[in-house]
């Protein structure tokens, strides 16, 4: 089946490190010339994201665990004290990052939703939403001739025409900040600002929360509407 790849200059190093009391449990970002830091706090601990350029991680880990430990500390001064919980690089989960989309979801007998379908960046954190939500859709839109055993390949086309849209439109999105906000701080040298557009969406709240619920609740949002669906 045919790929699109839209390309990406970026993959993540993902490793926990521990919550302490004085943290607070907000959503971290950390940037600095060379680097990206992402904390989501998962009640225990911290769910970390070292946005790393693409194809870096094999120098990364020639130059060892302690230079590794030190640039992310630099990075994130807060979490400068427990970074020895990373005890070595096996606690580092390397996700090469790749954004394509199929041209074609489907054949006969075949459908592919999800990351199957379309691999998201990690851009916002989108890549479940958009699996449940294709769910859905194939739900909706295949209960009925699933049920009959007649499921043709223009029902499976419906599915594709439902989800690229919203598929095409946060792909776009996240494209277009990965070539113009994260891959000139990943090549940066010396001192960076966040982006004007996110320092003027921070100050203004009803536009704070644009991008949050565009990740959030999607395009098109999907709600179950085969006869089974919970009252
Ligand atoms: C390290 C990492 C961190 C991520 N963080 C986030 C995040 O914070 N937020 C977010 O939204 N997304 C995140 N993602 C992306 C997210 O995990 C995926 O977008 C999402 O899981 C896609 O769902 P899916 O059902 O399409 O595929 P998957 O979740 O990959 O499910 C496919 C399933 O099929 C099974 N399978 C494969 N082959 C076979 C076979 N031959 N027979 C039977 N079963 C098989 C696999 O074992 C798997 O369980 C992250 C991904 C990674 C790798």
């Amino acid at each position: 089946m045919k790929v699109k790849d839209l390309g990406a200059p970026l993959d993540v190093f993902w490793f926990r490190l521990p919550h302490q009391p004085a943290d607070g449990v907000e959503t971290g970002g950390f940037v600095d010339a060379g680097g990206l830091l992402v904390s989501i706090y998962r009640g225990s601990y911290w769910q970390c994201a070292h946005v790393i350029p693409k194809g870096g991680a094999d120098a990364i880990r020639a130059a060892g665990l302690p230079t590794w430990r030190a640039s992310v500390a630099k990075l994130a001064p807060m979490f400068a004290n427990r970074m020895e919980h990373v005890a070595s690089f096996d606690d580092v989960k390397l996700l090469s990052v790749q954004v394509d989309r199929l041209e074609r979801w489907y054949r006969d007998g075949l459908l592919c939703i999800g990351d199957a379908a379309h691999a998201m960046s990690p851009v916002g954190g989108v890549g479940v939403n958009l699996a449940v939500a294709d769910a859905v859709a194939a739900a909706n839109l295949l209960w009925r001739p699933l049920a009959n055993s007649e499921v043709s390949e223009a029902d499976l086309a419906r599915v594709q025409k439902r989800r690229a849209w919203p598929t095409w439109a946060i792909q776009s999105f996240q494209v277009f900040a990965q070539n113009n906000f994260i891959a000139p701080t990943l090549n940066a040298r010396g001192q960076v600002r966040a982006p004007w557009i996110m320092r003027h969406l921070q100050s203004i709240p009803v536009l704070r929360d644009l991008p949050a619920n565009l990740f959030a609740m999607g395009l098109r949002p999907e709600h179950i509407q085969s006869p089974d669906a919970p009252v």
